[in-house]
């Protein structure tokens, strides 16, 4: 404030970037496009206590994006909770691919559960059945296949669909996500013998509890970044009393600890998480010894949160001005909104 302002700031509000200490950008190219972007990018920011990861998608406004910039403050200044398990197991992800690829992905990744994306575009759901007969065929009886909608179905739609994919997998471990709101989630459920998960009806609501109280979702999906850190997933988890399943929102392995150390804290972790997407990321900010790559079908809980290699920040920098300006003023921006709420 200058000297002879007659503007003070209001007691109480305070100014959450003034921890940070230094932010870096960073893009990577995915390797296969995933949830419409081909390009993965955010910021890490440096506080006192180590790093955190800044990353909402295009598609999350400011006021959303609270939630992700809280998440990055308590990585950087605060501490996560004491990990009851040592290893968490992953499901593997099966974009919507043909068949053959769909197959090698689940062989390759080692792991005993698959994600398989469905309902990519209208009429999909001849692909999405062999898709996922190619994904059973990779497991083997003994694995669990899972698919997830994200919320492309209406209730009839979703209803339809659901049982002529649970027959094609030989028996759904759960679907995602199959419609848009938590009324049609709950209609979808009584109607349906497959689990239904709940994913953008948690992370995108105002009420994450919502679901439970409505009796919409069997599984709760939870990710800590954009559910505002550790901290608040866990209390979201304990409140709405389902068992939960921690996926990740396409982190470096900076944003993936956090992610990591929420499942390594529930005390419950029926399911297998989808914490194993670095290898979607043609790249990483972390050194390749520290990275959260999983191996054969789980990760790694590490016994401290993985630092960015300086030589990779500098690697994965923005090439242009124009896009470190746009992060900048976006930090910017939802620091002051998270600023006027605490
Ligand atoms: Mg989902």
């Amino acid at each position: 404030m200058s000297s002879g302002s007659t503007e003070f700031p209001v007691p109480g509000k305070t100014d959450p970037l003034a921890v940070v200490e230094s932010v870096r950008v960073y893009v990577i190219p995915m390797r296969t496009r995933f949830r419409g972007i081909i390009v993965r990018e955010g910021m890490l920011l440096r506080g006192p206590s180590g790093w955190g990861e800044f990353c909402p998608f295009d598609d999350y406004g400011d006021a959303a994006s609270v939630p992700w910039l809280a998440a990055a403050l308590e990585q950087c200044t605060g501490a996560w909770p004491t990990p009851v398990r040592t290893r968490i197991p992953i499901n593997c992800t099966v974009p919507a691919v043909d068949p053959n690829t769909a197959h090698d992905i689940v062989k390759r990744s080692g792991c005993r559960t698959a994600k398989v994306k469905v309902a990519d575009h209208p009429g999909s759901l001849a692909e999405d059945q062999i898709r996922v007969e190619a994904v059973r065929d990779a497991l083997g009886q003994e694995g669990a296949i899972r698919v997830d909608a994200n919320a492309a179905w209406d209730v009839d739609t979703a209803v339809r669909h659901i049982r002529v994919l649970d027959r094609s997998a030989g028996g759904l471990e759960y679907v995602e996500q199959p419609c848009r709101t938590v009324d049609e989630l709950a209609q979808v459920r009584r109607r349906v013998d497959v689990r239904i998960a709940a994913d953008e009806s948690i992370r995108r609501a105002d009420d994450p509890l919502h679901v439970a109280r409505a009796e919409a979702a069997d599984v709760a999906v939870i990710k800590c970044l954009p559910l505002g850190g550790v901290g608040r997933a866990l209390r979201i988890a304990e409140e709405c009393g389902l068992p939960c399943v921690v996926s990740s929102a396409l982190e470096t392995s900076v944003g993936l600890a956090a992610e990591v150390a929420l499942a390594a804290a529930l005390p419950e972790l029926p399911f297998a998480c989808g914490l194993g997407t670095l290898s979607l990321l043609d790249g990483d900010v972390v050194d390749s010894a520290a990275a959260l790559t999983p191996v054969d079908g789980f990760v790694t809980v590490p016994s401290e949160p993985p630092r960015p290699d300086p030589s990779l920040l500098e690697a994965h920098a923005p090439t242009d001005p124009v896009t470190a300006t746009r992060w900048l003023a976006r930090l910017s921006r939802v620091g002051s909104l998270l600023g006027a709420r605490s």
